[in-house]
């Protein structure tokens, strides 16, 4: 079965087989040494100032955020089940929320924000997703994050890349915590998250000092002597190891650029197809679809192809499906997809079988490679 869900993603073999080595203790030189580079590999990507690794899924992660970088009032963009979630949590913490809530295939506009901000002069704290995964839709976010900090440079940014990291270089400029998970483009196992923090934000991290698992401050202070609080997700680590040494031998730039003629390619092909994309600014994360027979199409995808492909959520249910594009993937695997929706819509006697979306993916591909 090919599982091309927008997380989780597959394991690569080489990776598995470094995760399959005995565990190593996590207080020893050894895992320390291993730490220390992967911290040092993070960085680097993310081109910010600190990064935390939390053994969590990527929630823990945005708890963590909030509760630490938000004291009075948060500003959320709702434009799925993710951008929900900070709500979810600000309620849970009973911190004062103001949503903007949009549509699932609408990109928040900066107008709407800057409005709020202005009505609430209260607000300190602002979060949201680069691309919100509920229906494959990209935020315009660097655009929203400069206006937000020229307008308050106090106001603590929060952004939820998990879907984002990894799959596009990211302007971090203005961002004050960028949320990653082990899970999507870094090909792991689920049960790790990753926060890259700014200056302002560690200074805030240790003015709050607040939780006790989730406390920033504290995992501050080990991390950055190349230990964990509390027991480290090791494994996962070692995992996340082999993916920076072979993010280093193939080059990230080539990684980008794969993702995106991968994704622009397959929009393209599944367009040409007659297929409509759902949302109006798609990320390059995921390939969505809005069609009223997404199930049958999963289920022809899965039980006639073994293909693994994600249907929508809540009201999306049955009416979307998602095409995963984070992580190494193999050319003759997507081509596979593609042509496997293709036959697909002849099965469900849509459209008979041409062997056009095949053609479309593959030229636009290397048009752009
Ligand atoms: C997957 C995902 C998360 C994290 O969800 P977990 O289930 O906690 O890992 C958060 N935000 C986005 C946009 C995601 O795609």
């Amino acid at each position: 079965m090919l599982l091309f869900t927008p997380g989780p993603t597959p394991i690569p073999e080489f990776m598995r087989m470094a995760m399959s080595e005995p565990t190593i203790h996590h207080r020893t030189l050894e895992f320390e040494s291993l730490f220390a580079k992967v911290r040092a590999g993070l960085k680097e990507i993310l081109k910010m100032r600190e990064v935390l690794m939390l053994a969590s899924s990527g929630s823990g992660a945005m708890e963590a955020c909030v509760t630490s970088l938000c004291t009075k009032k948060l500003l959320s963009v709702n434009s799925g089940k993710f951008g929900e979630r900070f709500g979810k949590i600000a309620k849970a913490f009973n911190i004062p929320l103001i949503e903007i809530k949009n549509e699932w295939d609408t990109p928040v506009s900066l107008e709407s924000i800057l409005q709020v901000l202005k009505d609430n002069p209260d607000i300190d704290a602002f979060c949201m997703q680069v691309c919100e995964s509920a229906g494959g839709l990209r935020h315009p976010y660097e655009e929203i994050t400069k206006a937000i900090k020229a307008y308050n440079p106090n106001i603590m940014i929060i952004i939820d890349g998990i879907t984002a990291m990894g799959v596009e270089p990211l302007e971090v400029s203005y961002v004050d915590a960028l949320i990653g998970g082990s899970q999507k483009a870094f090909m792991l196992p689920p049960g790790m998250s990753i926060i890259g923090i700014s200056q302002a934000a560690i200074a805030k991290i240790e003015e709050r000092n607040i939780g006790f698992y989730f406390n920033l401050k504290t995992e501050l202070k080990n991390q950055v002597k190349n230990t964990t609080a509390w027991t480290a997700p090791t494994t996962i680590i070692i995992g996340l190891y082999t993916f920076l040494e072979k993010l280093q031998e193939k080059g990230i730039d080539r990684l980008y650029q794969q993702t995106r003629a991968r994704a622009l390619a397959t929009n393209a092909a599944m367009e040409g197809i007659g297929l409509r994309i759902y949302p109006k600014t798609p990320a390059l994360a995921m390939t969505t679809i809005f069609n009223e027979s997404s199930e049958d199409l999963r289920r022809i995808l899965k039980n006639d192809f073994g293909v693994n492909v994600a249907g929508g959520q809540d009201h999306l249910k049955g009416k979307i499906f998602r095409i995963n594009h984070m992580g190494f993937i193999a050319l003759n695997e997507i081509s596979w997809v593609i042509n496997a929706i293709e036959l697909s819509l002849e099965r469900l006697e849509v459209r008979k079988f041409d062997g056009r979306a095949n053609q479309i993916f593959l030229q636009k591909y290397y048009e752009m490679m």
